[in-house]
């Protein structure tokens, strides 16, 4: 009798026995259908075995196991057994949750997409957008789209679910051409450029590296063509036979970066995977990458998962960026989970940075990775970063006379400014200058920002939203006063400063509806704009060519965040922003406004040395005992009053000093936000400098925790935590 061993989507850590008549090892990794309480479920075959432990009479069978996808290999299996252990998460939440949302259904995949693109012709790619009329604005979005690469079919089904017609009518009037998705040279594929030294070396280095593990750091300065080195690998991998898994950070940054891959390989079928697809459109690509059609696969962290049969190389561009960090469930990091999947299959894996996180330029100057060091910017020469100290300058509008008079040059001269503020809405918080009141969030520990366009006091924290009072609720002074600057209060004061000046905000405020970015990005590239108001959402990857200007405001307060990674991100971001400036022939300029010109982050900043600050905090992390000298996990509780979640952080405090006294074990105490959306929350945190010996601790204690009778509290236990 064949018994098949069960992955289920349930939030206990067990595997579920079923007779499986007719089921076979080669089984294992395959989808299956099965009864689970009054329902059916799908789940993965994770074992067979010969007998069970579950009594006969209880023992069900299977309904059926689905034959239709290639199923898991064994090594998908086993870096998600790795996932499920690491991270304590159950392995059957793990294995389900790394199949594409559509076959966790028993309906099993639809119909077989077809893999055709749309595609711009000559002529259609020559077209004025003018040419269309102005008001058929699904024609003008269509051409939009097809400008910035071939459309799959799949996804032109999504993006323009009435547009059959439309598409129909644009390839009767010549502009549009239908090909097999990677068959046939685009008039747009284009040829490698030539590479720097310290290029060719780091992709002599890689493709030397091609079927056995060997990680890599490629620290490259930004503009100092990491992608290229990328392409030159994968260019490698696919002579090779072998396939490539690329994870990007932002979802926002894959259509520019597919239309690239595309371009120049194009007689290679690429897929995206990440969560802005379609349902099928992910699923169609899933596919594709499972049963080795695709060769080339990018995606955001979800994506690690992905069964690719011929793996034969990882790239993880942005290493540092902490969107490879899941938040919730699952807390993975895709950027540690690519190298252990690189070490299983034998593969190397790049990461990339110009910014690494201080984990991973440690492991680079301690040798266990290869350092490939891009010292040189292609093109324009690196921006001048400079100071401007806010304490001697005369301010207006949190403006200084220095940043108002390098805007009206930059205007003058016909170029692009950003004005990048890491805070939304108008004002951090609305005070009451008689009383003291401020506006408090009554759900969580945090002020409430006032947005000022759509009048409204917002909580960025858990959504809470209400009208400002038109007077003070504890004294009835009817002038409360906006406090400090976000986006919305620095474009206002642009606006009055430059009354002629083109101003665009960017923010998650004027970005969040769909192809908004899109719109934004075609108007900043078009010239249409002189200054760029924003916050992070700017930093990453876009270029804009006649950008020459970028002033920061407000970085200060992370210099002195809690946390202890806090000047670590200040110094990637701005590094990231001021990478914003001078991209193309000219040379940039970063005004940084700041009450302490001459800290020695801001000081690394302008030298753009990146190496230098990343020894400096090291050194400050191994006398300070904190990572990567140390390993952690956080242990988080949350409950309706603070102190049940303190008792029963003190309880697992003392399991945790009783279990092993080498491993570090601090007291309980509240979070950095001890109150949010209404619920308590507090944390302990646990360390050990030998990675071995904390794991082995995890798991006893997770195992105490999760049978201790009073649980109270919700916990959950984050292992390699990035947010305190
Ligand atoms: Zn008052
Ligand atoms: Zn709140």
């Amino acid at each position: 009798m064949t018994i098949i061993r069960v992955a289920l989507d349930v939030p206990v850590d067990k595997l579920f026995d079923y007779r499986a008549p007719g089921a076979s090892t080669a089984d294992i990794g395959r989808r299956v259908v099965v009864p689970f309480g009054r329902k059916s479920a799908v789940g993965v075959i994770v074992e067979t075995a010969e007998a069970s432990e579950v009594p006969a009479e209880r023992l069900k069978s299977a309904y059926d196991v689905l034959r239709d996808l290639p199923p898991f290999s064994v090594e998908d299996l086993r870096l998600m057994r790795f996932a499920a252990e690491y991270y304590h998460h159950p392995l059957g939440a793990v294995v389900v949750g790394a199949l594409p949302t559509r076959l966790r259904r028993s309906a099993g995949p639809s119909r077989q997409a077809s893999h055709g693109v749309y595609r711009l012709t000559a002529a259609g790619a020559a077209l004025e957008p003018s040419a269309l009329p102005p008001r058929a604005k699904a024609q003008h979005r269509l051409l939009a789209r097809l400008e910035q690469g071939p459309l799959p079919q799949a996804e032109a089904r999504t993006l323009f679910p009435k547009g059959q017609p439309l598409i129909k009518q644009f390839m009767t009037r010549g502009w549009v051409t239908v090909a097999e998705a990677g068959a046939g040279a685009t008039p747009a594929a284009s040829v490698a450029p030539r590479l720097t030294a310290a290029q060719a070396q780091a992709v002599t280095d890689i493709v030397g590296g091609l079927g056995s593990y060997r990680p890599y750091l490629l620290l490259g300065v930004t503009s100092s063509g990491k992608t290229e080195v990328y392409l030159h690998a994968i260019a490698a991998a696919l002579e090779a036979g072998k396939q490539s898994l690329l994870l990007v950070p932002e979802i926002a940054l894959t259509p520019q970066l597919e239309v690239l891959v595309e371009r120049r390989f194009p007689d290679t079928r690429t897929v995206s995977l990440h969560s802005g697809l379609a349902e099928s459109e992910r699923l169609e690509n899933w596919r594709a990458a499972a049963t080795g059609q695709a060769r080339i696969v990018m995606g955001t962290r979800l994506a690690v998962f992905t069964p690719l049969p011929a793996l034969g190389l990882i790239v993880v561009d942005e290493e540092q960026d902490s969107s490879f960090k899941q938040a919730e469930g699952l807390r993975y990091s895709a950027r540690d989970l690519a190298v252990v999947r690189a070490r299983q299959r034998g593969v190397p894996v790049v990461l990339g940075s110009a910014t690494p996180a201080l984990e991973t330029y440690h492991n680079a100057i301690s040798r266990r990775y290869t350092l490939l060091a891009l010292p040189e910017r292609i093109g324009a020469p690196p921006p001048t970063i400079r100071c401007i100290d806010t304490r001697i300058e005369k301010m207006t509008d949190g403006l200084s006379p220095r940043l108002l008079a390098a805007l009206a040059g930059v205007i003058a001269r016909g170029e692009q400014a950003l004005v990048f503020i890491n805070r939304r809405g108008y004002a951090p918080v609305l005070l009451c200058r008689s009383c003291g009141w401020v506006s408090a969030c009554h759900r969580c520990s945090a002020q409430l920002v006032l947005h000022l366009p759509e009048r409204r006091l917002r909580c960025h924290h858990c959504g809470h939203a209400a009208p400002p009072p038109a007077a003070c609720p504890e004294c009835g002074n009817q002038d409360l006063a906006p406090i400090g600057h976000g986006t919305q209060r620095v474009e206002e004061a642009l606006v009055r400063h430059f009354p002629q000046a083109r101003i665009l905000r960017i923010d998650r405020d004027t970005t969040r509806r769909r192809r908004a970015w899109e719109t934004m990005r075609r108007r900043i590239e078009a010239r249409d704009v002189d200054i760029l108001v924003g916050t992070q959402i700017l930093a990453k990857g876009h270029d804009f060519p006649h950008l020459n200007l970028v002033a920061v405001l407000n970085a200060d307060g992370q210099l002195y965040s809690s946390d202890f990674r806090g000047p670590e991100r200040l110094y990637a971001l701005l590094t990231q922003v001021a990478g914003r400036a001078g991209r193309a022939s000219t040379q940039g300029e970063v005004l940084i406004q700041t009450e302490l010109p001459h800290h020695p982050l801001y000081a690394a900043l302008a030298r753009q040395d990146y190496r230098g600050f990343a020894e400096a905090a090291l050194a400050e992390r191994r006398e300070a005992g904190f990572p990567p000298f140390v390993y952690q996990a956080l242990l988080r509780a949350e409950a309706p009053r603070l102190a049940t979640a303190l008792e029963f952080l003190s309880g697992a405090a003392r399991a945790g000093r009783a279990l092993d006294a080498r491993v570090t074990t601090y007291d309980p105490v509240p979070a950095a936000m001890p109150r949010r959306a209404g619920h308590e929350r507090a944390q302990l945190l646990v360390q050990s400098a030998e990675r071995e010996r904390l794991r082995v601790f995890l798991g006893a204690w997770h195992d105490a925790l999760a049978h201790s009778r009073v649980t109270p509290a919700r916990w959950t236990l984050d292992v390699d935590p990035l947010e305190f």
